[in-house]
C-alpha cells in the first residue's frame, strides 16, 4: 500500500543545502556487505530508509538489519518503509542475521524492525531470537535494539529484557505536537515510559533515543523532548535532520544549520546524557559502534565520579 500523499509536500521547500549532500563513495567493501545482505535474503533500514550514510557505512561493513520483514503495519509520515500487511514471519531469519554478522566482522551489531502489530507479541519473540542467535554465533559482538513501541502488546518489552540487548533504543522521533501528523498511530507518552521501564528492569542495559528535526518543530519543544528523556532515564540521544523520502512523505519544513545542532548539543550535554550526537547527517545507527565504545568509557567516568 503506498503512503498517503501530504498535499503539503508535493514541492520540496527548499533545496537540500550543501552540508546535505553527500557522495555515494563507491568501493568493493561495499559491494561485499551488499553480497552478504542479499544472499542472506535479510533487509536493512539503510536501504529501505533511503538513509544517506548508506555508501559511508556499508563501505566500513557497517549495516542496520530490519527484521520481521519490509512490510510496516503502521504508516508514519516521514518513514520509507512499505505499509500493508505484512508476511508471516520467518524462522530462519535471526539464524541469517546471525550469519551475516559473521560474516561482515561486525563488533557491534544493531538490529531494528518494522512495526508488526498484527502480531501477539509485536514480534519482541523475534527480537529476543535474533539476539540470541547473534551471541551463539559471534560471542565477542554487542547488540543494540532498536524497537517500535510494542503498544498494547502485554509482556514483549519484558521479552526483549530478558534477552539483554547492550543497547536498548526507541526513538522518540519527533516533539509531542507533531505525533498527530508525523506519528499518528504511535503515544509520546507512551514511548518515553518503555524507555523508563527498561532502565528501571536493567539499569545496565544503555538506553538511548532519538529525534529528527526540520519537521516544523520549535526549538522550545526539542529542549522540553530533551528534558523528558532526560527525566526518563535515557543515556543517549541523537538529533538529526529529517529528510523527505519521496514526495508522497511529508515535507521538510527547514533544513537546520549545523551550527544549530551544535547549539543543540551543548543543551542536550547540559541536561546530563552520557553521550550526545547531534550533526545534520546523524541518524541512530550511525557509527553505533565507535559510539557503544564510547558510550562505556562515559559511564566508567561517571561511575568513578
Ligand atoms: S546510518 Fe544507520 S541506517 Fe544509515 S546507512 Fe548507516 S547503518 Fe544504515
Amino acid at each position: 500500500m503506498a503512503k498517503p500523499r501530504f498535499p503539503e509536500s508535493e514541492r520540496p521547500k527548499e533545496r537540500k543545502p550543501p552540508w546535505l549532500r553527500v557522495r555515494v563513495p563507491l568501493s568493493p567493501e561495499l559491494d561485499q556487505t551488499r553480497g552478504i545482505i542479499r544472499r542472506g535474503r535479510l533487509h536493512t533500514v539503510c536501504e529501505e530508509a533511503a538513509c544517506p550514510n548508506l555508501g559511508e557505512c556499508w563501505s566500513s561493513r557497517h549495516a542496520t538489519f530490519m527484521i520481521l520483514g519490509s512490510v510496516c503495519t503502521r504508516a508514519c509520515a516521514f518513514c520509507n518503509v512499505a505499509t500493508g500487511r505484512p508476511q508471516g514471519v520467518d524462522p530462519d531469519e535471526p539464524a541469517r542475521v546471525a550469519k551475516a554478522v559473521a560474516e561482515l566482522g561486525l563488533r557491534h551489531v544493531v538490529v531494528t524492525s518494522v512495526d508488526r502489530d498484527d502480531l501477539d507479541d509485536g514480534g519482541a519473540g523475534h527480537f529476543a531470537r535474533t539476539i540470541e542467535s547473534i551471541r551463539a554465533a559471534s560471542p565477542g559482538a554487542t547488540v543494540e535494539v532498536l524497537t517500535p513501541d510494542f503498544l498494547r502488546k502485554q509482556g514483549a518489552l519484558e521479552t526483549v529484557i530478558e534477552a539483554r540487548p547492550d543497547v536498548f533504543n526507541h526513538n522518540i522521533e519527533t516533539v509531542p505536537r507533531l505525533y498527530r501528523t508525523v506519528r499518528p498511530a504511535a503515544d509520546y507518552e507512551h514511548s518515553l515510559a518503555i524507555l523508563a521501564r527498561v532502565k528501571d528492569a536493567a539499569p545496565s542495559i544503555f538506553t538511548k533515543s532519538g529525534l529528527m528535526v526540520g519537521l516544523g518543530e520549535e526549538r522550545e519543544e526539542v529542549r522540553g523532548v530533551l528534558d523528558d528523556l532526560r527525566r526518563h532515564g535515557v543515556d543517549f540521544v541523537t538529533v538529526g535532520q529529517y529528510l523527505q523520502p519521496t514526495l508522497r512523505h511529508i515535507g521538510v519544513a527547514r533544513y537546520l544549520p549545523p551550527e544549530e545542532f551544535d547549539e543543540i548539543r551543548t543543551e542536550a550535554e547540559a541536561r546530563g546524557f552520557l553521550m550526545v550526537s547531534a550533526t545534520p547527517l546523524t541518524r541512530s545507527s550511525h557509527h553505533a559502534d565507535e559510539a557503544f565504545e564510547k558510550l562505556r568509557e562515559a559511564r566508567e567516568r561517571a561511575l568513578r565520579r
